[in-house]
C-alpha cells in the first residue's frame, strides 16, 4: 500500500488530494484539502476526509511551509505507509512535454525557462515542486502539463498569423486545460468504448473557461490560445480581444504593461460586464440588466466558438459540458444549446434541469460530465511508479 499526493499550485493557494494506491485495487481518494491565503499571515490549511472537515491556522506560510503543513496533517491518516509519489499541475509544458514527466534538476530548469509564458502560474507551480522535493526526498514527482493535451494540434491551430521568427521563439497557441480534456476523452472512452468519439467538442466551463475540439482522442482546437486569457470570457478574464484594443490603450489611455495585465486577468469577463460579481450564481440569481447581459455574452461567445470548433473537426457527434458552470448550471446549458437544432443538438428540458449524464433527444450527444484533473495526475504518478 503507498500514497500518492497531487498538487495544485495557485498564488496563494495549495489543492491537494491524497490517494491510496495498492496492488489490483486501484486508486481511492482518500482526502482533498488546500491551503490558503499563502504569503499572508494568516495562511489556513483545511482537510477533508470522510466527511470529517480539520482545519488548522498556519500563521506566515510559503509554499515550503504549505507542504509541510499538508504532510504533517495527513500522515496520521496513512497507517505509516508511505508518499511514493507526488503529482504536480504544471500550467506549462512548453513545446517540451506531451505528457506528463517525472521531474529532476534538467526538467525543472527547463520549466523554469518557460516562466515568462506563464507568469502568473508557473512560478507557484514551481516553488510547490521545490518544496515537494526537499520534503519527500524519496517520492517520485511527476510534471502534469496543462498544455500537453494540445501538442497534437495541427499547425494551423498552433500558430498566430505573426512573422514566423515569433513561431520559432514560442510564440504559440498552446492551449489550456488539459488535464480536464484529457480526463474527459478518457471518460468518453469508459462510458462507451465502441464509440470512437470521432467529432466532439468539450466545453470546460468554470472560472476558468475554454473550449476544446476533439477528433478521435485528440485535440485538434481550442479556444485558449498563447495564455489563458484567450478564447472564452472568463469570471475576471476578457477572453477573445482584438489586439488593437491594447494598442489604443497603450497609447490613449497611457496603461503600462502591469495594469492592462491586471485588467484583462482580473477586471474583466463575467464581472467587468455585470459590475456585480464572477460568480456565475450570483449573476443567474440576479434580477439587473447588467448581469443578464454578461450571461448573454458569455452565451454568445461559447455558441460561436462551438461553430468555429465544428467546422475545425468538420461536425460534431458529442458535446460535453463540464467545470463548475458546464456541470451544475442548468440555465447556461440550456441557454448554449437553444435554436441549435440545425446542428442537430436538441436537448429534454428535464434532463437537463436534473443534470442527467446524457439531456440530448437529437442527433448530437450532449454530455453533462463531471471533470477530475486531481485523478488524471494521480493516474500519471502511479503509471510512473509502476514503470
Ligand atoms: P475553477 O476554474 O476555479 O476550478 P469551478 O470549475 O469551480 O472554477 O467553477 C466555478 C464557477 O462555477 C463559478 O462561476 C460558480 O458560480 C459556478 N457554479 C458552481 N455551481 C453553480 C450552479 N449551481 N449554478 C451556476 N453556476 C455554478
Amino acid at each position: 500500500m503507498k500514497y500518492i499526493l497531487t498538487l495544485n499550485a495557485g498564488s496563494s493557494s495549495l489543492k491537494y488530494s491524497v490517494y491510496r494506491t495498492q496492488a489490483g485495487a486501484g486508486l481511492e481518494l482518500r482526502a482533498v484539502g488546500q491551503v490558503d491565503r499563502i504569503g499572508s499571515e494568516n495562511a489556513t490549511l483545511i482537510l477533508k476526509r470522510e466527511g470529517e472537515r480539520d482545519s488548522r491556522e498556519l500563521g506566515e506560510a510559503d509554499h515550503a511551509r504549505a507542504v509541510e503543513a499538508i504532510l504533517e496533517i495527513c500522515e496520521p491518516h496513512m497507517q505509516g505507509a508511505p508518499v511514493a509519489g507526488i503529482g504536480h499541475r504544471i500550467v506549462h509544458g512548453g513545446t517540451l512535454f506531451d505528457k506528463p514527466a517525472v521531474l529532476n534538476s534538467d526538467i525543472l530548469s527547463a520549466l523554469h525557462r518557460l516562466v515568462p509564458l506563464a507568469p502568473l502560474h508557473q512560478p507557484h507551480n514551481l516553488s510547490a515542486v521545490r518544496a515537494a522535493m526537499s520534503s519527500f526526498p524519496d517520492a517520485v514527482q511527476v510534471g502534469c502539463f496543462d498544455t500537453a493535451f494540445h501538442r497534437s494540434q495541427p499547425w494551423v491551430d498552433d500558430t498566430f498569423a505573426l512573422p514566423r521568427e515569433y513561431y520559432d521563439k514560442g510564440i504559440r497557441r498552446y492551449g489550456f486545460h488539459g488535464l480536464s480534456y484529457d480526463y474527459i476523452t478518457g471518460e468518453l472512452d469508459r462510458i462507451d468504448p465502441d464509440d470512437h468519439h470521432r467529432k466532439t467538442v468539450v466545453a470546460h466551463l468554470g472560472n476558468g473557461a475554454s473550449m476544446c475540439a476533439v477528433k478521435g482522442g485528440k485535440s485538434v482546437a481550442s479556444t485558449m490560445g498563447f495564455t489563458a486569457l484567450d478564447g472564452l470570457p472568463m469570471g475576471t478574464r476578457c477572453g477573445q480581444l482584438d489586439p488593437g484594443v491594447l494598442l489604443y490603450m497603450i497609447a490613449q489611455e497611457g496603461m503600462g504593461h502591469n495594469q492592462i495585465r491586471d485588467l484583462l486577468y482580473t477586471k474583466c469577463g463575467l464581472l467587468g460586464l455585470s459590475g456585480i460579481s464572477n460568480d456565475m450564481r450570483e449573476l443567474e440569481a440576479s434580477t439587473r440588466r447588467e448581469a443578464k447581459e454578461a450571461i448573454d455574452y458569455y452565451v454568445f461567445r461559447i455558441r460561436r466558438e462551438l461553430g468555429g470548433l465544428t467546422a475545425a473537426i468538420g461536425g460534431l457527434e458529442t458535446l460535453v459540458f463540464c467545470g463548475g458552470i458546464g456541470e451544475n448550471s442548468a440555465t447556461i446549458r440550456g441557454k448554449v444549446c437553444e435554436g441549435m437544432e440545425w446542428l442537430g443538438i436538441e436537448i429534454d428540458p428535464g434532463l437537463n434541469a436534473a443534470g442527467a449524464g446524457i439531456i440530448s433527444t437529437g442527433r448530437v450527444t450532449v454530455r453533462v460530465i463531471k471533470t477530475d484533473e486531481e485523478l488524471v495526475i494521480a493516474r500519471a504518478v502511479d503509471a510512473a511508479l509502476a514503470a
